[in-house]
């Protein structure tokens, strides 16, 4: 196989000119057997030689690739891996989780319409929400989603999208999946399923019923704080069509090398996650015998309220996350993150590197001061996402951080 044909524009002995040379090279020959790692078609655009070929690639996504925006195969080798994973049907990458957001809300959702979300909810699908309410006459209710009575009283006839997510951020709540696909469903409304925190590892909400399971791939599937990324997994292909329409007009498209980051992530998932969630187990245990620690939240934790949920929905693991408040003063979680030496004060999860944050002022700082007591989020709560470090590193790093803030 050639990368590239060698044309040469006229006859036998004619030699094409500098820039010609420069532009139409072959590729190398490919004399052995595939490579193990995908190639990285970093390529914008696909020659055809007829044109009718042309014409079908842009109208169907499955028939061959056209351009990049439209589908990549580099892509689609994450495509596949995602939708094989989830169990879905089809599966769109984006070039983040806010993509994958907008594009499945806009597809599903015209003037007029109600959704449904989970109030404790990522802050950028918050606001990407509440902007649909405020510019685009979508009618947008954000309830609790361990009240089931709640939820079922908020699907009205107008309800088209019930959106949550399955472990929600920072209580670390675990959402009734089964319960509430069955449902959502049985009004004929949608459910998407936001998957991040979970990872296809260790919940796969297609067989709990969801329609859609969206990823900021960015997190455990990239899992290395080094690609930004999404994805769409559909349990139905006419719906993977009609969002695919959106995609490829609101240009959510991921670049190919980010597709391929995200691909080399993906490889060693189920032992980052094996090892997160054990991690995760020592430290929230260390965290609860801590006098200077009030409260844990960690779905492992008999003291959880989302303990015997997690054992049915999670049974591999219940993942990287955790949240603790701190003892006494209010300001004591922000001054923490300030003073841990190991763990790293930035935005995101699901890296290598363990990460702290005080979610009332970075992830969930859209959220106001009421939707956060509503959502159950302490103003001076830590979060934090357990890396791959020695547990007993992390235990130490924040046994000094700790010891220090109390001196504060
Ligand atoms: C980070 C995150 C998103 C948004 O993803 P980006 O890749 O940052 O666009 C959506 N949902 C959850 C739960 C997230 O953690």
């Amino acid at each position: 196989m050639t990368l590239d044909h060698n044309a040469q524009a006229g006859g036998p002995g004619r030699r094409n000119g500098f820039a010609t040379r420069a532009i139409h090279v072959a590729g190398p020959e490919m004399l052995t057997a595939d490579p193990l790692s995908p190639p990285i078609y970093q390529s914008s655009t696909f020659a055809f030689t007829q044109a009718d070929d042309y014409s079908q690639a842009l109208a169907d996504p499955g028939y061959a690739y056209a351009y990049t925006r439209y589908r990549n195969p580099t892509t689609a080798v994450l495509e596949s891996a995602l939708s094989e994973l989830e169990g879905g049907t089809d599966c769109i990458a984006t070039a983040s989780g806010m993509a994958a957001v907008s594009t499945i809300l806009m597809t599903l959702l015209s003037s007029g319409d109600r959704i449904v979300l989970a109030r404790e909810l990522y802050g950028g699908t918050y606001s990407f929400a509440r902007s649909m309410a405020d510019r685009y006459g979508v009618d947008v209710a954000f309830v609790d989603s361990t009240d089931i009575d709640a939820v079922e009283r908020a699907l009205t006839d107008r309800t088209r999208v019930l959106y949550i997510e399955t472990i929600a951020n920072p209580t670390i709540t675990v959402t009734d999946l089964p319960v509430l696909a069955a449902l959502a469903r049985s009004r004929g409304v949608t459910v998407v399923v936001d998957n991040t925190l979970a990872s296809p590892y260790l919940c796969r909400p297609i067989e709990h019923g969801a329609d859609v399971v969206l990823h900021s791939v960015t997190k455990y599937i990239g899992g290395h704080s080094d690609v930004i990324g999404g994805a769409l997994v559909f349990a139905d292909h006419d719906l993977y069509l009609r969002a695919w329409k959106t995609m490829i007009l609101a240009g959510g498209s991921p670049d190919p090398f980010a597709a391929w980051l995200a691909l080399r992530g993906l490889r060693t998932l189920a032992l980052r996650m094996k090892r997160v969630s054990s991690s995760a187990d020592a430290l929230a245990r260390w965290l609860e015998a801590h006098p200077r620690v009030d409260k844990v939240y960690w779905p492992g934790l008999d003291s959880h309220p989302s303990k015997a949920l997690a054992e049915r929905l999670l049974p591999l693991g219940y993942g990287g996350l955790l949240s603790f408040d701190m003892a006494g003063d209010r300001d004591a979680g922000r001054l923490f993150t300030e003073k841990t030496r190991l763990a790293r004060l930035a935005t995101s999860l699901g890296g290598i590197e363990t990460l702290v944050s005080h979610p009332a002022s970075t992830t969930h700082r859209q959220m106001d001061q009421e939707a956060l007591a509503a959502a159950g989020i302490g103003v001076g709560m830590v979060r934090v996402s357990v890396g791959l470090e020695d547990p007993e590193d992390l235990i130490a790093d924040f046994d000094q951080a700790l010891a220090v803030t109390g001196a504060a």
